[in-house]
């Protein structure tokens, strides 16, 4: 196993593979959708050193179903505006980005013993535009939104994953957007605001386990215990990055990008796996 620390070291390591690496991105506040600060021009650098995708396939923290795994087969997906109380320059911001529904509707069809269903109201989430609009800012990638089903355990999410992973060597990038720790209920928007302890304490095992690939522990609730309740009240912003854990496999390096805890109580990690 190895394990680089800096995007640096990941870009040399990045080469043209015919199988796609796998990206989970912290998003965080949708202020970093227009502003410049080390996560936003992480996501631009991570753009310019990523192989070019035929397409993006983003599992957003906010696209909830229940009972369903929703795919989104628009053909130009809306940008959709989840967020109140934002300053009038994020109401602005669109990301114009065609769908495609042709292979989202096959995508429908892999993930049927999943629920897949087509979905043609959804569209793009903050949690996919605000870090595609660096990474690929002329939106000049097909992409397309499959939203994380709330009524199974967590371990369904690594089998959505696994389903998935065949999509890497078909030149899909698959994109995990949310946060490895998310309350927002214990955010401190203070300049100087320290992490909390939880939430350094379960990042910290997060990565841990992560780089152990020992997924089966990332998704166990009762192992995780009041911990998990700690750094996620809801799983939302959880589930993303057990999808791209799912589809990663033995061959992959492991790359984290930005580690911080921001406000507080949100862990800014960001990671990537890569075939060797
Ligand atoms: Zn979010």
């Amino acid at each position: 196993m190895n394990t680089v620390r800096t995007l640096d070291a990941l870009r040399d390591r990045l080469s043209p593979s015919d199988r796609m690496p796998l990206v989970f991105l912290g998003h965080g506040t949708p202020m970093n959708a227009i502003e410049d600060n080390d996560y936003s021009r992480a996501w631009s650098e991570l753009g310019r050193s990523l192989p070019r995708p035929a397409a993006i396939l983003v599992v957003s923290a906010h696209w909830m179903s229940r009972g369903t795994t929703l795919v989104e087969v628009s053909a130009m997906p809306r940008t959709i505006h989840d967020f109140h109380g934002f300053p009038e320059a994020l109401y602005a911001r669109q990301y114009p980005a065609h769908g495609a529904p042709g292979l989202a509707r096959e995508v429908a069809t892999l993930l049927a013993s999943h629920h897949g269903e087509e979905d043609d109201s959804w569209g793009l989430d903050h949690g996919a535009w605000t870090v595609l609009g660096f990474m690929y800012p002329q939106a000049d990638v097909p992409v397309f939104q499959v939203s994380i089903d709330m009524s199974r355990g967590l371990d369904f999410q690594l089998e959505i994953g696994r389903t998935l992973s065949e999509l890497r060597d078909r030149g899909v990038l698959i994109l995990g957007s949310g946060n490895v720790v998310h309350n927002l209920r214990a955010v401190n928007w203070g300049a100087d605001s320290k992490p909390h302890d939880f939430a350094l304490e379960f990042d910290r095992r997060f990565a841990d386990r992560l780089e152990h690939r020992d997924f089966a522990a990332l998704a166990d609730r009762e192992g995780l215990g009041s911990l998990l309740h700690m750094a996620h009240p809801t799983v939302d912003h959880y589930l993303p990055a057990l999808t791209i854990a799912g589809a990663s496999d033995k061959g992959d390096d492991l790359a984290f990008m930005t580690d911080t805890i921001d406000l507080a109580a949100v862990s800014m990690r960001s990671f990537v796996f890569h075939a060797r």
